[in-house]
């Protein structure tokens, strides 16, 4: 199989070298323009298997490029917006981009969404069926969940929230992305409801049955860990 190839629209042209060299190095091909319109005329004329594409540009805004990329082709992308920007986020995502980002970033964070939204690509992955993350089990099939062997109740929302973060276990999940993923990118309520949800699943999975699973990143998020026993 081929490397993906990237195309990155940002009209910063240290970032944008900065990007590209960091995905060259996870082995991705890229290219990069800085300018708008050039990027929307890439992004019709070629084929990318991602881009990476700013809002605050020359020529052409990053939501109208993608306005307009989307009368012709689903090209995933991922937004790179600036700090605060929910109107953008909100518009973008409204546009059809398929995840955002929020400058500055971690490389790290760039790649672990660029793997997602690939991942997404090909003719609809199956799910995993079972999954384990230390002594919690989940059925995605019998939408059953057991902690050391004993059944958990849980409300579809806890499922769905416990299925993402037991996917993307030992990763550290913000709760814009949990928000995004478990609750829908038009999600309009309280932001605060990732917060109540992480509490009934502790009070369900590890207070109930003494283990510790679930863990909080101050200032970060959350992150689904197989924890030993504390009882
Ligand atoms: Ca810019």
């Amino acid at each position: 199989m081929s490397a993906p190839v990237i195309l990155i629209v940002e009209d910063e042209v240290s970032l944008a070298r900065f990007v590209e060299l960091e995905l060259q190095h996870e082995g991705y091909a890229v290219k990069k323009c800085h300018d708008g319109r050039e990027g929307l005329n890439l992004a019709l004329n070629e084929n990318f298997d991602l881009i990476l594409l700013d809002i605050m540009l020359p020529s052409l805004n990053g939501l109208e490029v993608l306005r307009r990329l989307r009368k012709e082709k689903q090209t995933p992308v991922i937004l790179l917006t600036a700090r605060d920007a929910v109107m953008d986020k909100v518009t973008g995502l409204d546009t059809g981009a398929d995840d955002y980002i929020t400058k500055p970033f971690a490389i790290e964070e760039l790649l672990a969404r660029l793997r997602a939204a690939l991942r997404k690509q090909p003719a609809a992955q199956t799910p995993q069926e079972m999954l384990t993350v230390g002594p919690v089990r989940l059925d995605a099939l019998r939408h059953a969940v057991t902690v050391n062997g004993e059944n958990v109740n849980l409300t579809s929302r806890e499922f769905q929230l416990l299925q993402y973060m037991m996917e993307n276990a030992d990763i550290v999940l913000s709760r814009e992305t949990l928000l995004s993923t478990v609750w829908g990118y038009d999600y309009m309520g309280e932001t605060n409801v990732v917060d109540v949800y992480i509490r009934y699943l502790r009070q369900k999975i590890d207070e109930a049955h003494g283990v510790k699973t679930l863990h909080t990143i101050r200032g970060v998020g959350y992150v689904m860990k197989a924890g030993e026993s504390h009882v």
